[in-house]
């Protein structure tokens, strides 16, 4: 069977990198997953510890919910119930609002003593989707794309969440307007999810050119 994305190595200079195209219209972020997934365990060592990029900022995105809200007490307000239980929130000075893990001496949450992640199976999209290796210009504006969206999401998805009767977690200067539907909105898993939703049209006529 054809696959619906393509994902092939550069051999650019110092590093290496990774390119991808897309070749099926219909790709779903389903798809984008599985593909990285394949060409990690293909091409890459497992990461065994090493736990580097865990450190740093890891956006969260409304397709975690359901995953680490699997780690809590059912709720009606999943979202507000994972956010507050591992997330946090910060009001950027653009006034945008950012949600990540978050990092207790500057370690993710699930992090172990070891250096492993605990919750790897339910780890975040932005961990799913990232490994050490360079990226193209397009994969990482494709990456990039499916993370802000999923982030928007979450904080609309919030906001819904407070107006049926949640707890306010969000600071006071977010407001709904700023949150419209999106390619996600309503979208409980990544096979729903068509990539080409959550790219403009420069973007995704860029991911469909063959590999250089
Ligand atoms: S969720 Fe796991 S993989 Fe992701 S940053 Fe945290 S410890 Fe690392």
């Amino acid at each position: 069977m054809t696959k619906a994305l393509q994902i092939t190595v550069l051999p650019t200079r110092p590093l290496l990198a990774y390119d991808l195209q897309i070749t099926d219209n219909n790709a779903t972020l389903a798809a984008y997953l599985q593909e990285l997934d394949e060409f990690m365990a293909k091409t890459l060592a497992p990461c065994d510890g090493c736990h580097l990029c865990c450190h740093e900022r890891a956006p969260l995105t409304s397709l975690d919910i359901s995953a680490l809200a699997a780690l809590l007490p059912q709720t009606p307000f999943p979202a507000t119930a994972v956010v507050t239980a591992f997330g946090q929130i910060a009001l950027l000075a653009d006034g945008a609002c950012d949600i990540f893990l978050r990092r207790p001496d500057n370690n993710c949450i699930f992090l172990d003593l070891r250096g492993f992640c605990r919750e790897h199976r339910l780890r975040p999209l932005v961990c799913r989707s990232h490994f050490c290796l360079a990226k193209s210009k397009r994969a990482e504006a494709l990456r990039q794309a499916i993370i802000n969206q999923g982030l928007d999401e979450l904080i609309r998805l919030l906001l819904s969440e407070e107006k049926q009767g949640a707890q306010k977690i969000l600071p006071p200067a977010v407001c709904a307007g700023d949150y419209p539907p999106n390619a996600l909105t309503n979208k409980k898993t990544p096979q729903e999810i068509k990539l080409q939703n959550l790219c403009d049209d420069q973007l995704w006529q860029e991911l469909q050119q063959a590999v250089l």
